[in-house]
């Protein structure tokens, strides 16, 4: 082992680590404190701690479906300012197993990550296999109407029930079955400082009455959840401390979200009750904001809240106004993987011509490592010629380009000026025209 890598994980840190990554002396359970807040009551910053360090908020979590960030190291995810990374319950229960990701540690140690850690229950992939699940639909879904709906040519590889899923592994076709207990089990093994209760998703296909069987079903799920927690919880006491988030689902539906917000804050079995909550299910773009005002309105002001799956710039500004304080999403590394890049003037391709001969960095504002030593003209060849190295590079400046926006909007907010840079900001992202 090279000293350099000792010394990311040791006592030394250098000094382009993120501060939230020093641990402080003795154990850290786990805490949410806010401090600056909008004018609305609901948008703010804070703190989470964890076991593993410090999450300022609002702030982007980069995501590790399989314990890593595809294409870079974990120190290249440290060094563009992540400050905690997800991974995925269903991807590590089929692989490796999450026995083998106990027996490494737990997460963090498994894959050299020393900061926070999420995982998100394994729902979500196990009820979306061969069904056309898409997180943000910017389309107009009040026509659409079906309990059943299976993307084109698919076939249905989840059965849901009261008790559980029943589901076909992706790689081998294998049947497994998860449940609430099932999920805890699996993420208590994973060992990430936050995990998430295991809920249905549904589509916003599905009927109303189908959304309000599947929120009567979640909040049973929840419960089952904080029980089968606490249970792990007082077995695993030589681990580090786990908060637990429940997932307030409800679709587009605001009695149903402020509903589903209200049971899980008042949700408590034997004394353990959820730290914090998350905000689950397909949301239309137009309406996200309003989702997430409706929800932090119900939910306990002193519990952070997660938003699953959003990367338009828009859409962050839009969530934060309204309470949330951590995001995730896959899709700036796999946009990156296919030469899709963020500018502040909008996102653009560096595959087009247009780039061919272009000397200049990605985005000349950008502070990432690949827009300090790369031109688009070598990312155009990188990419043309297929090298890996597009990948990492492409990748290390989106995950940089979304979490210093994160950033950016959690120092606008507490310098009291969130609205003027959502204007700025939104203005030249929006009505720019790149190449
Ligand atoms: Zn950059």
């Amino acid at each position: 082992m090279s000293n350099w890598s000792a010394d990311l994980r040791g006592d030394h840190p250098p000094d382009w680590v993120n501060p939230a990554f020093r641990k402080g002396p003795g154990p850290v359970d786990f805490g949410f404190t806010p401090d600056a807040v909008l004018p609305n009551g609901l948008g703010r910053t804070g703190v989470i701690r964890t076991p593993h360090g410090e999450i300022r908020t609002p702030a982007f979590v980069a995501v590790g479906t399989k314990a890593t960030v595809k294409a870079v190291l974990p120190e290249h995810v440290q060094g563009l300012g992540a400050q905690a990374v997800l991974a995925n319950a269903y991807h590590l229960y089929l692989q490796p197993g999450s026995d083998i990701v106990d027996a490494a540690g737990g997460l963090g140690a498994f894959m050299n990550w020393p900061g926070p850690t999420f995982t998100d229950s394994g729902g979500f992939q196990v009820m979306s296999l061969g069904v056309g699940f898409k997180k943000v639909l910017a389309m107009d879904t009040s026509r659409v109407s079906d309990d059943d709906v299976i993307a084109e040519g698919k076939t249905r590889l989840a059965r849901v029930d009261d008790d559980g899923v029943t589901f076909t592994s992706h790689l081998d076709g294998s049947q497994h079955r998860f449940t609430p207990e099932a999920s805890l089990r699996i993420q208590h093994e994973l060992g990430a400082d936050i995990m998430f209760a295991f809920d249905e998703c549904t589509t916003l296909f599905n009927t109303r009455d189908y959304q309000e069987l599947s929120v009567s079903r979640t909040h049973a799920w929840a419960g089952r959840c904080l029980r089968a927690h606490r249970e792990l919880a007082l077995a695993r006491k030589h681990r580090p401390y786990q908060a637990l988030f429940g997932v307030v689902q409800g679709a587009q539906f605001e009695d149903l979200r402020r509903r589903a917000a209200r049971d899980l804050a008042d949700l408590e079995v034997e004394g353990y009750s959820f730290d914090g909550y998350g905000i689950g299910g397909a949301l239309e773009k137009q309406n996200l904001g309003t989702i997430v005002g409706w929800v932090s309105e119900e939910l306990p002001f002193h519990k952070p809240r997660h938003l699953l799956g959003i990367s338009e710039p828009d859409d962050f500004f839009a969530a934060i106004e309204m309470g949330a304080d951590t995001f995730d999403c896959v899709s700036p590394s796999r946009v990156a993987r296919n030469a899709a890049v963020y500018s502040r003037t909008g996102r653009f391709n560096v595959n087009t011509a247009a780039h061919r001969r272009a000397f200049v960095p990605i985005d000349e504002e950008c502070d990432c490592y690949t827009c300090a030593h790369y031109t688009r003209a070598y990312l155009h060849h990188l990419f043309k010629a297929k090298e890996m190295l597009a990948a990492t590079l492409a990748t290390i400046h989106n995950e940089r380009f979304i979490v210093r926006l994160v950033d950016d909007i959690r120092a606008s907010m507490q310098a009291g000026e969130f609205f003027a840079f959502k204007d700025e900001f939104l203005g030249r992202y929006y009505e720019s025209r790149e190449p």
